[in-house]
């Protein structure tokens, strides 16, 4: 869809010159229908969720619980997050997908006249929001071997850092014990670990939320919870931080979390052990896929998330991204610089990975 709009005349009269500079983000491919095909390109679960978040949905009366608003302070769910962290709800903030939580901490923390760290291999919504806020960045290259260089970040006057933990798409993991580094170079700013896919082997910088007044720690539901659809995000930092989410959200769009989506997150969340089990299934299937892969001499940088970053070997990254699409197989392929050698294939089920891995020793 954003590559339709990207055809329109950038000209037209009646868009503001701000919306005419705009290059927006674009999401990997939804097919229509997912019937025969093998989805390995947006990182989204192969399982369903937690059967506490199901049986939400199930429940008689939810339908009529839609007349109301819902409630503006998402106050269960909060305490719900809260509670698994050690923390408090007035620590949590919570948005309408982690990408609606960055959009406010960009704002709430970034835009100021110095420029923001990130690295130049990274979540590809930073820039995005960068522009939209008119915020000033400076990448940070990342080590031939894709780990991030925390010395590199000694800049002095930066308006903040933000990095990806374990990053993307490389699914290369950062120890706490840099993070903290990054804390302490940029006390004065905030640094925000954006831990999207912390639960596939990382351990969550939640933990030193209570040392680092400048820390921020945004979460999803899209990808270790397997509910990507509910759009639900969280952020956890001290309450000062948060309550700068707030004014910034409550400016915008007071209402951004349905009554459902309440609902269904605060059961999810509250399912540690389902939480657990499914992440233990993906991690396995991850480290056949490596070896398998690996044996057939793919270049697969080290991952702790719920996909590789892996170059293939005899052919370009881009044909193979091309056959395995004939072959009804989506990964995701960046034409970029410094990755465009390299594929970024989500874990599916062990079914759909030994399905990639026959068809790639078919293809090379
Ligand atoms: C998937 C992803 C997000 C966005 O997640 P939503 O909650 O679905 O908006 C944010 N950051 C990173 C690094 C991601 O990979």
């Amino acid at each position: 869809m954003s590559d339709q709009m990207s055809d329109q005349p950038q000209d037209n009269p009646f868009w503001s010159p701000a919306v005419a500079r705009l290059q927006p983000y674009v999401p990997g491919e939804q097919p229509k229908t997912t019937a025969r095909l093998i989805k390995l390109n947006t990182n989204e679960s192969p399982y369903p969720p937690s059967p506490r978040a199901q049986a939400v949905l199930g429940e008689a009366g939810l339908a009529s619980h839609l007349r109301l608003y819902p409630d503006p302070e998402s106050t269960e769910l909060r305490e719900t997050i809260a509670e698994q962290f050690a923390l408090k709800p007035e620590q949590v903030f919570v948005g309408n997908g982690s990408d609606e939580v960055l959009a406010h901490a960009f704002y709430s923390f970034f835009k100021r006249p110095e420029p923001l760290l990130y690295p130049d291999i990274t979540y590809s919504f930073y820039p995005v929001y960068c522009q939209f806020y008119e915020i000033e960045a400076r990448t940070l290259p990342l080590r031939d071997d894709f780990s991030i260089a925390v010395e590199d970040y000694a800049i002095d006057g930066a308006g903040g850092v933000i990095i990806p933990n374990p990053n993307a798409p490389t699914g290369r993991y950062l120890p706490l014990a840099e993070i903290e580094k990054l804390l302490q170079l940029h006390s004065e700013r905030v640094v925000v670990i954006d831990e999207a896919y912390i639960d596939f082997g990382g351990e969550s910088a939640a933990a030193l939320i209570d040392r680092y007044p400048n820390l921020l720690v945004i979460h999803t539901l899209s990808k270790s919870h397997a509910l990507a659809g509910l759009r639900l995000g969280y952020a956890m930092g001290q309450a000062h931080l948060i309550e700068a989410l707030n004014r910034a959200k409550n400016s915008f769009n007071s209402y951004p979390i349905d009554g459902i989506a309440q609902k269904v997150a605060t059961a999810a969340i509250a399912d540690r052990e389902w939480l657990t089990d499914n992440c233990a299934k993906v991690i396995a299937t991850r480290e056949y896929t490596v070896a398998a892969l690996g044996e057939m001499g793919f270049d697969i940088v080290p991952s702790t998330a719920n996909f590789i970053f892996a170059k293939p070997p005899k052919v370009s990254a881009e044909e193979l991204f091309t056959t395995l699409r004939e072959r009804n197989i989506i990964v995701r392929y960046f034409n970029k610089p410094r990755i465009s050698e390299y594929l970024r294939i989500s874990i599916g089920t062990d079914e759909e990975m030994e399905a990639l891995v026959s068809a790639c020793r078919e293809i090379l």
